[in-house]
């Protein structure tokens, strides 16, 4: 027979999918000994039976009488009991923790009787009515659905009516008043009566709680973050313990180390006469944990002793609340702590030292996305104000602007080279030009899915979304924040990494971290940080089986990624050697009327770009340097086309002659117009079309590597060929390069070997890599346009437009060209491993697409087999720490929540 409670001397922790998180660790505090007021746990799957057909599972209500009779046994005491009764909490938990969920109803088993039984046994009278308006109230809102905002305007009316400004100063007469009030507003909203008996009271809240879980606000939030929906949620019934009986007495949270630093020690708020919710709420100004020492040092060392015994029970970081009932201390939840990146690495590092855990599980508990935030640089937290707001941290980073309340002021004052920070309600794609000038988005609406976040993430802005404390008044051109007004011109400092905001310029702090991996200095003030980041990327590198390349165009990038730990360069784009100076020979090679004049631009272009590649085949010396032939179509080399007809038509008008070249350009620019560029004349479409293109590309390669061998380097070139669809494409294109290859040797004296591959970037090439790997020495998946395509997205006009729709409907959980969507590239990625390497078991594979430096694709692609990872030079470390991580996720075990 299905059991549906259990009492809380019957779970533990591993039982978090049918006790929910809160109840298998208050099970797992009470197995440990800790004094936790007893209590039971109705189960997720009594939720999913009751959601299921509607109805209480057969039998579950009479395995409630059963626990609530032992507890009642145990206590000496009845719930609801008329002159000494027991009371209830009954809390919401499920296996993941989520907004959305019913509120803790406590105190249930007050009614009129056994108020006036409360009152004596506790020996107040206030107590015991503060206690029941707080029940009917939390009752009356959370299980009968009452406006809660009704409850509030009562009780500030008869604040009002009594001339007192706080709760504190309503007597035991008014919140008696208080409660027929309450009572008398339930009835008029739901035509029903506050239920007098404790029984029903107890069964209703907890049927409230299974409801809860198909609430609006939960269902949302599951369908973004893809919980599942049929998990359910377990209700946890608690024999209520009082904070508020005076002095004595008060509640807490804690933790076992400095959740913002790592640092070992007791760290929490401790706040006097005081329940529940009140410590977080605000109400009152709460004292550090340490001042408990003082006030009531017996409970303090008790606490200090059950936090160490937790700390090495879970082997890491625990956060607690606790009551204190008269000088009794009472453990009323504990779970693993969430923590800044910061205290992520310190603390792993530190419980390794202690050996609490192993090496590996240090590892395991630092992440990639830690790493990342690390390595920007930070407000001086010890040098700035208060903050001003607090937001969702949406995309990491620390900026300074003058505030502007939409896009053409914030264009207008950045290109007089003004730094701003666009604040809005909300962005929609008519703010892109204002989120593209300003250093920082700040919205009040929205999570991290938004139109701000996703937007801001795609181009590497700092942005705060959803501060919700701040009203916009973009009319008036200012926002207001408690009491403060911020007005246009103002400046302001926002901390994507935090989510915080301040007034003012913040000072900003370079990355300790980052200057340790540029330069390998370790620095002072920082040093146990860097050392547990040195140590996890340490143990990273001697676990991860993938290589970690980086993209870079440039030697500077290049000696910065072999800085950073770089292995060779996956990608070097050679379009970036056809700007700036170099564009007129460009449009010299586009103009020609024949093959010598083309060869003559072509030639001028060739000592140039053999530069380049000398200077990034010096800087990774020994190691690979994969370098893709030209790939952008050519037209993105000359004048834009509106600006050239704009030119010509305007001399037309004024009846002089237009410039000859401007015609001449204009004539090439329409010839070439493409509606779908990003599907057209590029890659090695343009090296089969443009005579020359390729062999002066490969020449420049060719000669650099001789250059370098004769100066006494290692250069290790291998040539790349974009945008292949079918093997035909590259074995002609690869017969130019062979060719090449052969007259620079025979030519030089020094034979000139580079490995020839192909990016795998269209389905087609993916689909047929069996016959396309008899040509390549290498694939490199370029999943940048392998998603473009597999998807039909645009990345530039989709991302802007409705991403953040789809994310909000959870189509995606995130955009595919931020974590590769696994099910669909994913899957070619897959078929074209197998058959590629079915065709040549050597081939060498690895990806260049931005997902190389995203941590879950960098899991993915360890899985699939791949032999490296290249992305951006400040993404290597990530990718490192991630390819490690994921070398053990195979080997052992892994909790990804
Ligand atoms: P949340 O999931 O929002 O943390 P909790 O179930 O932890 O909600 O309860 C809300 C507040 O009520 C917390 O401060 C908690 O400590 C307090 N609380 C819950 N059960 C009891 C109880 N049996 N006695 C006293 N306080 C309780
Ligand atoms: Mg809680
Ligand atoms: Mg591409």
């Amino acid at each position: 027979m299905v059991r549906y409670v259990y009492d809380f001397t019957e779970g533990g922790r591993h039982m978090a999918d049918l006790l929910g998180g809160k109840g298998a660790n208050l099970a797992e505090m009470t197995r440990l000994g800790l004094p936790v007021p007893p209590g039971f746990i109705v189960t997720t799957e009594a939720c999913r039976a009751f959601l299921g057909t509607g109805a209480e599972p057969e039998g579950m209500s009479r395995e409630i009488s059963r626990h609530l009779s032992a507890l009642e046994a145990a206590a000496g005491r009845l719930l609801g009991q008329p002159d000494d009764p027991l009371l209830l909490s009954v809390r919401s938990g499920a296996r993941f923790s989520m907004p959305g969920m019913m509120e803790t109803v406590l105190d249930i088993g007050l009614n009129d009787d056994s108020v006036l039984g409360l009152a004596k046994t506790s020996g107040s009278e206030r107590f015991a009515w503060d206690s029941y308006r707080r029940l009917v109230q939390m009752f009356g809102s959370t299980v009968m659905g009452v406006d809660s905002s009704l409850f509030e305007q009562a009780i500030a009316l008869l604040k009002e009516v009594r001339g007192v400004p706080d709760d504190v100063h309503l007597d035991a007469a008014d919140l008696a008043q208080l409660v027929e009030t309450y009572k008398g507003l339930i009835e008029y909203e739901t035509g029903e009566h506050f239920p007098q008996s404790p029984a029903e009271q107890l069964r209703r809240a907890v049927l409230a709680v299974f409801q809860s879980w198909n609430g609006e606000r939960a269902r949302l939030y599951r369908r973004r973050e893809h919980i599942p929906d049929d998990l359910g949620t377990a209700v946890t019934v608690q024999r209520m313990v009082f904070g508020n009986l005076g002095s004595d007495s008060g509640s807490g949270v804690a933790f076992t180390r400095d959740p913002a630093t790592g640092r070992p020690g007791l760290y929490g708020d401790y706040l006097v006469d005081a329940q529940g919710e009140d410590v977080v709420a605000g109400i009152r100004n709460t004292v550090p944990l340490t001042d408990l020492e003082r006030l009531d040092p017996a409970s303090y060392l008790e606490l200090r002793a059950h936090m160490e015994t937790l700390e090495h029970h879970y082997r890491d970081l625990c956060d607690i609340e606790f009551t204190i009932e008269r000088g009794r201390l009472w453990m009323l939840q504990t779970r693993v702590g969430k923590r800044t990146a910061e205290a992520a690495f310190a603390i792993a590092a530190e419980l390794a030292d202690e050996g609490l855990i192993s090496v590996d599980e240090a590892l395991a508990r630092v992440s990639g996305d830690g790493l990342a935030r690390l390595m920007f640089p930070r407000f001086d937290t010890s040098a700035v104000g208060e903050p001003l707001a607090h937001g969702i941290a949406a995309s990491p980073g620390a900026a300074v602007g003058a505030v502007v309340f939409d896009s053409a002021e914030a264009v207008r004052r950045a290109a007089a080279g003004e730094k701003v920070v666009l604040v809005r309600q909300e962005t929609t794609p008519d703010d892109l030009p204002g989120m593209v000038a300003a250093e920082a988005v700040l919205t009040s609406r929205g999570g991290k899915t938004s139109h701000a976040a996703v937007v801001a993430r795609g181009m590497g802005k700092v942005c705060v979304c959803g501060a919700e404390q701040i009203t916009v008044d973009p009319q008036g051109r200012r926002f207001t924040v408690g009491g403060t007004t911020v007005r246009e011109g103002e400046v302001l400092s926002v901390d994507g990494s935090t989510g915080t905001v301040y007034l003012g310029a913040a000072p900003l702090v370079d990355s300790a971290v980052m200057r340790f991996l540029e330069t390998g200095a370790h620095g002072e003030r920082s040093a146990p940080l860097v050392d547990a980041v040195a140590r996890a990327l340490r143990r990273a590198d001697d676990v991860r089986r993938l290589e970690v390349r980086a993209n870079a165009d440039t030697p500077e990038d290049a000696a910065r990624a072999r800085r950073f730990g770089a292995q060779g360069v996956g990608l070097c784009r050679t379009e970036h050697m056809f700007l700036g100076e170099r564009r007129k020979l460009v449009e010299e090679m586009i103009l020609a009327r024949d093959d010598i004049e083309r060869a003559r631009a072509l030639d001028a272009l060739l000592p140039l770009q053999r530069q380049d590649f000398i200077g990034i085949l010096e800087a990774m010396d020994g190691l690979p340097v994969t370098i893709r032939l030209l790939d952008p179509p050519l037209h993105e080399f000359l004048p834009d086309r509106t600006e050239l007809a704009v030119r010509v038509a305007t001399a037309d008008a004024r009846g002089e002659l237009p410039e000859p070249h401007d015609v001449e350009l204009l004539d090439a620019v329409n010839r070439m117009h493409e509606e779908n560029p990003m599907l057209g004349l590029r890659g090695v479409r343009l090296g089969l079309v443009v005579p020359g293109l390729v062999a002066m590309q490969v020449r420049a390669v060719a000669e650099a590597v001789v250059d370098r061998v004769r100066a006494g380097g290692d250069p290790q070139a291998e040539i790349m060929v974009p945008l292949v669809d079918t093997v035909e494409e590259l074995r002609l294109a690869r017969d130019e390069v062979d060719a090449v290859l052969a007259e620079v040797g025979k030519a030089t004296g020094v034979p000139v070997r580079c490995a020839i591959g192909t990016m795998i970037e269209l389905p087609r090439a993916a689909l047929t890599a069996g016959r396309i790997a008899e040509e390549a020495e290498f694939f490199s998946f370029g999943t940048n346009d392998l998603t473009q395509t597999v998807w039909g997205f645009s990345r530039d006009d989709v991302e802007a437009a409705f991403f953040s729709a789809y994310l909000d409907k959870g189509i995606f959980a995130t955009s595919p060209f931020e974590t590769i969507d696994r099910d669909g590239v994913g899957r070619l990625v897959e078929i074209a491993v197998a058959e590629g390497r079915a065709t040549r078991p050597d081939l060498k594979i690895g990806v260049c697409g931005e997902h190389g430096g995203d941590p879950e694709s960098v899991h993915f692609f360890h899985a699939a087999g791949l032999d490296y990872v290249s992305c951006s030079p400040f993404r290597v470390p990530v990718a490192r720490l991630e390819a490690g991580r994921a070398a053990m996720e195979v080997a052992g075990d892994s909790d990804s929540r």
